[in-house]
């Protein structure tokens, strides 16, 4: 395995770079927008920069980056979209709008209709149209096959009724992916289909919930006999789970979070070494290992996007960069409000919080990042059951 990037590659690198220096707001970590993975945080007028990065990255090609051509992609590797991920995740940047860029376009490209593609990747790729997900429901988290929003046909469309929630982003997006059931007499993932939804139907009401830091990133979603046109069926009735897993089989490509976890140990080790006056414990040890751990999440992450270049990676791959990286993230996060103190948990309200309370952020946003996608323990599961081919308990 080669480690080192073309000479290309390290170009486009600089090229993201400049262009992210250019374009994000001089005090953008005010904004605190820290764009850790597929979320973000639009608090001040965060929401404006997401829109307008969205439309300036669209304009670059960045967010087509790894379509093929023949969808108005670059066709570029797994590893070059990572290597923009990358770039975007050391300033916090939004805007590459993962659930319809990185998640919703390659599912379709599989198993959209014609029609479907044309009317909504080039919308994508320009930055125009945004995409949540709503698959979980209040009774149904890890196990998401025992879903109740259900959908029946009714002539030319399906009437949905049920709820979503904690749905990403859903108060800033266009649209939705939404899972549902659509045949209850068929067992659990069998009688699921997958639907794009326009969040603008009569009947669809987003409700925002404040997430942990006071921001209203989640919603959840009511459907109430809103009526869907049978054109926007994806895969075909009741073939939705095969839809949903290759959806989300895109969605554990990221480095986020161990670039957030590497950008908090380079700037604790600076304000540690601005303040030599307070005593810092154990931090060279501490830190010392931090370190380490973060370089091997580094080369995990692009190791997952090689193995999806080679058509090789599985799950358990997938499954594995992802649970290293955010519990790293979250391990990071700790340590730095710990070493700290009281300081640690000022959040961006008051003056005296070091770098305007990100690090007070980040500690409460690592802990959502080791449940979204999938929980630290279901990863197990799957490393458990894919990687390690473990019994069943
Ligand atoms: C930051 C964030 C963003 C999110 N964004 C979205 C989104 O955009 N759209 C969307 O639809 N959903 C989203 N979610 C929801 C997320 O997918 C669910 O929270 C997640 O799947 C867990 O489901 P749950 O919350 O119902 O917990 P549960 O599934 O009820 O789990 C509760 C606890 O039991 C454990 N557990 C469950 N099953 C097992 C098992 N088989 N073995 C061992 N332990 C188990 C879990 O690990 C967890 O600790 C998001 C969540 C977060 C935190």
């Amino acid at each position: 395995m080669d480690f080192l990037f073309t000479e290309e590659q390290e170009r486009f690198r600089q090229e993201v770079r400049s262009f992210l220096d250019k374009e994000l707001p001089s005090d953008w970590v005010d904004y605190i927008g820290t764009a850790i993975d597929d979320t973000i945080t639009p608090s001040k007028n965060g929401e404006k920069v997401f829109r307008d990065m969205a439309l300036k990255l669209g304009r670059k090609g960045w967010l087509s980056l790894f379509w093929p051509k023949e969808y108005g992609g670059q066709s570029c590797s797994y590893v070059d979209y990572l290597i923009f991920l990358e770039e975007l995740a050391r300033r916090g940047s939004p805007g590459y709008n993962a659930i319809g860029a990185k998640m919703l376009a390659p599912t379709l490209f599989k198993y959209g209709t014609a029609e479907q593609k044309a009317r909504h990747l080039k919308l994508i790729a320009s930055g125009d149209e945004f995409w949540c997900e709503g698959f979980t429901e209040p009774d149904a988290g890890s196990d998401l096959a025992s879903l109740q929003t259900k959908a029946v046909r009714d002539n030319n469309d399906y009437i949905i009724n049920g709820q979503k929630t904690w749905s990403t982003f859903a108060k800033y997006s266009d649209w939705c992916c939404l899972l549902v059931r659509t045949a209850p007499e068929l067992k659990r993932h069998r009688g699921i289909s997958f639907f794009l939804v326009d969040l603008s139907t009569p009947g669809v009401t987003v409700n925002p919930i404040i997430d942990i830091q006071g921001e209203p990133d989640f919603a959840e979603i009511f459907f109430e006999d809103a009526r869907v046109p049978k054109e926007n069926l994806v895969g075909g009735e009741n073939e939705g789970w095969k839809v949903v897993q290759t959806m989300l089989s895109y969605e554990r490509i990221a480095i986020g979070p161990v670039t957030v976890a590497q950008s908090l140990i380079e700037r604790l080790v600076e304000y540690i070494k601005a303040n030599p006056q307070r005593q810092w414990g154990n931090s060279r040890q501490t830190l010392a290992k931090l370190k380490v751990e973060a370089e091997i999440g580094w080369l995990i992450c692009y190791r997952l996007a090689w193995l999806h270049d080679k058509g090789t990676a599985t799950a358990y791959d997938a499954a594995a960069s992802r649970l290293y990286s955010t519990e790293l993230l979250k391990r990071a996060a700790s340590v730095a409000v710990e070493l700290l103190g009281l300081y640690g948990q000022l959040d961006k309200k008051d003056s005296r919080a070091p770098l305007h309370g990100w690090f007070e952020h980040l500690y409460l946003s690592s802990i959502g990042m080791t449940i979204a996608a999938g929980t630290s323990e279901v990863l197990k599961n799957v490393i458990a059951g894919i990687g390690l081919k473990l019994p069943r308990e």
